[in-house]
């Protein structure tokens, strides 16, 4: 179990941002699935993605501007975006960094508004990239669902 805390800082601001150790638990939990997983902190004006590996390590840092988070109001049907098995996918390595942030949060439960609200990126811009990962062959399927 870990239950070291990581400290990193931020590339733009210099702010040190420190990831507990039951946020670094659950991250490399999730990276178990792709090999990587991200996290996202907002600071003022940017969010900060921090790529978590399958062992706890820092594999990236990365900001990104933050663009005001808005739910769609009238959104009657969200997607769940299903992820093809690792050994099944296209190489990371040809992803945008957004593009991989979006993907490692594709478990096959998360809706794209849960994932817009997870890494403070505007729903209409993970609906793209969703619609792109899936073109390229990264994802099985998109699940159309119920809004909650
Ligand atoms: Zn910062």
């Amino acid at each position: 179990m870990l239950s070291l805390t990581k400290k990193v800082k931020c590339p733009q601001c210099n702010e040190k941002i420190v990831i507990s150790g039951d946020t670094l638990a659950k991250a490399v939990e999730r990276a178990k699935k792709m090999g990587l997983f991200s996290l996202a902190f907002q600071h003022k004006d940017h969010v900060v993605l921090i790529y978590i590996d399958e062992k706890g390590g820092i594999r990236g840092v990365e900001t990104a501007p933050l663009v005001k988070v808005e739910k769609p109001v009238f959104l009657k049907f969200d997607i769940i975006p299903v992820p093809k098995p690792k050994e099944k996918m296209p190489s990371l390595n040809k992803l945008s960094n957004e593009e991989l942030a979006v993907l490692t949060w594709c478990d096959g439960q998360t809706t794209l508004s849960e994932i817009a609200e997870a890494l403070s990126m505007p729903y209409g811009l993970v609906k793209a990239i969703v619609e792109s990962l899936y073109g390229a062959g990264y994802l099985k399927e998109l699940k159309e669902v119920v809004a909650k």
